[in-house]
């Protein structure tokens, strides 16, 4: 069965609506903060897209706005700055602002479905300390472990990033778990093992902004395509 991937970047950018911008009103620390967006994730996306040969599906307003990896109802959906806005100005915002990029990557997703299965990549990067904690390590990969074809697809990715950067630390389900909910989540709601696979790449934030970017990139290229040869 033909594997197609599907690239994709929840918190590609922290762009406000102008139609909003009263919100975010002093708040340009915050956004331009990993709270606003995940930064250097689009560009690495971009990188994987252009070596594969796919085009990244990117939500580029900020998580604050409606927050595009959580379901509808979630109670993060909405971020203190807009958990003030009355029932229907929320409606209109997931109608202008969340339900676009779901409906764009669903889209993707059952096309490569329909025609073989999906591998559908969510880059997502995380800040090397949360809370005081730190996360010693450079990339997560998140899946859920009870669907066979992403836990294999994990594993196989993890010794495929090994054998390409050997000193690179590569953890499953860290920094978060797979089956929190999330867009990938989600998506495995509405397709089956056998057709979807969706697995959170998670990249240390501090490796995208340092010198090892070019080469953590390189490693990830190298291991992509291997995972879809
Ligand atoms: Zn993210």
């Amino acid at each position: 069965m033909r594997t197609r991937l599907v690239l994709t970047c929840e918190h590609a950018g922290k762009r406000v609506p102008r139609e909003h911008a009263a919100l975010f009103r002093g708040a340009s620390r915050v956004l331009a903060s990993h709270r606003g967006w995940d930064p250097g994730a689009l560009t690495l996306a971009r990188a994987l897209g252009r070596a594969t040969d796919v085009e990244v599906l990117a939500c580029t307003w900020t998580r604050l706005l409606v927050e595009p990896n959580r379901s509808l109802g979630h109670p993060r959906l909405f971020s203190s700055y807009t958990r003030g806005l009355d029932a229907e100005q929320r409606e209109q915002v997931v109608e202008r602002y969340w339900r676009p990029h779901r409906a764009r990557v669903e889209r993707a997703l059952d096309a490569a479905a329909r025609k073989g299965r999906a591998l559908h990549v969510a880059v997502h990067s995380f800040t090397p300390v949360l809370d005081g904690e730190p996360r010693p390590f450079e990339i997560g990969l998140l899946y859920d472990p009870r669907r066979r074809w992403e836990r294999e697809l994990a594993r196989h990715w993890r010794a495929l990033l090994r054998q390409a950067a050997p000193e690179l630390r590569v953890r499953l389900n860290r920094p978060y778990k797979g089956t929190s909910d999330g867009l990938t989540t989600a998506e495995r709601k509405r397709l089956p093992d056998r057709r979807y696979a969706g697995i959170e790449l998670e990249l240390n934030q501090a490796v995208l902004a340092g010198p090892r970017r070019a080469e953590v990139t390189r490693a990830l290229v190298a291991s992509l395509r291997g995972l879809l040869d």
